[in-house]
């Protein structure tokens, strides 16, 4: 069965209209669709009677208008974040992160079941690929995380997944999402995270899609890079740095770079000297993470005070940098962490 939240507005209307329904009919269904989410729709108050009978025929037999279910909930001891693990209608499982920290309401959204990408200090990588999520999936994940955050105006798509690995449903979930008749998030509060699919971030910049765009970089060598994140075989650092001054170009945006530190790895001066020549005349903020542990990998988050000394070198070499502070590694929700599992 097909989620009617896969449909935009448009196609709803269109397969309403074929019916024979009035919009006004579309109209309410919308409305509770994205805006009630957790209301019945049979017998709804604000549905007429031909809405009603065109949801007894459809709804439970070619379409479904399911949630995913909350597994399990764990929270922070700081109580800040929680972490979300959800069933979907195949019974694939999935997580998204909420987190609340000073008056701000951010959602961490999966965009597939697993992930393809087997980068090596994450957990999700670690687990393997099962499937792409469909835009109802990832506009399902919106409206659960509401439950825990009622004003939640800012998404991450930094969750299972590498977004534009699946980058059709992904990018229609996104037009449901800031639709301003349902949902209504602004696109400047949204971030695409990838670890660097070139065809991806080309297609983004063409399309002028109007999200943020952040790059999981982690290693400023092909070699390193290739070690820690495989799909750098595929797309190495020239070809992606091309892609990202492209980006640049056409959007006049800027990018934000993902920065993984890992003790011993690519927290030294050197490797602080390689990312500033790398990124030299683009228009880029360097984010520096801390690595968050998993029990797939043996590597060890840098100190703080290489931490800070890798942060000053940037600087130096006039390049935005700021400390991403780590949230959420208690219930292992932290990036990284995300594996599916209870
Ligand atoms: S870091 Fe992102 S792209 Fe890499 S394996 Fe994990 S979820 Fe996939």
């Amino acid at each position: 069965m097909r989620l009617l939240r896969d449909c935009s507005y448009a196609e709803l209307r269109s397969l309403m209209d074929t019916d024979g329904l009035a919009e006004v009919h579309t109209r309410a269904l919308w409305n509770v669709l994205m805006r009630a989410p957790d209301a019945e729709l049979d017998g709804h108050p604000r549905f007429l009677p031909p809405l009603r009978r065109w949801l007894q025929t459809h709804v439970g037999t070619t379409w479904s208008s399911e949630l995913p279910e909350v597994e399990q909930e764990v929270e922070s001891s700081d109580g800040h974040t929680t972490k979300l693990l959800l069933r979907l209608q195949d019974g694939s499982r999935i997580e998204t992160v909420v987190m609340r920290y000073n008056g701000r309401q951010t959602a961490c959204i999966s965009t597939q079941a697993g992930c393809a990408m087997g980068c090596v200090f994450c957990a999700t990588g670690q687990g393997g690929f099962s499937r792409h999520l469909s835009p109802g999936e990832v506009v399902g994940q919106v409206l659960v995380a509401r439950r825990w955050a009622t004003g939640l105006r800012n998404l991450v798509l930094m969750g299972m997944g590498e977004p534009l690995h699946n980058y059709d449903a992904v990018m229609k979930a996104l037009d449901i999402i800031i639709d301003t008749r349902g949902i209504n998030i602004g696109p400047s509060r949204i971030t695409i995270s990838t670890v660097g699919v070139v065809p991806g971030i080309r297609r983004m910049a063409d399309e002028r899609r109007p999200y943020h765009l952040a790059l999981s970089l982690h290693a400023a060598t092909d070699e390193k890079r290739s070690a820690l994140i495989p799909v750098n075989r595929k797309w190495p650092l020239r070809e992606l740095m091309d892609a990202c001054r492209y980006y640049c170009a056409q959007t006049q945006r800027r990018i934000f770079v993902e920065w993984t530190l890992i003790e011993g790895e690519n927290d030294s001066a050197q490797e602080a000297g390689r990312l500033s020549e790398l990124l030299s005349g683009m228009n880029v903020q360097i984010n520096l993470i801390p690595l968050n542990p998993t029990t797939g990998y043996s590597g060890r988050a840098a100190e703080s005070r290489a931490v800070r000394a890798f942060q000053e070198l940037i600087l130096q070499k006039g390049i935005p940098c700021t400390v991403r502070q780590r949230r959420g590694i208690d219930v292992a929700a932290g990036c990284g962490q995300l594996a599916g599992v209870a």
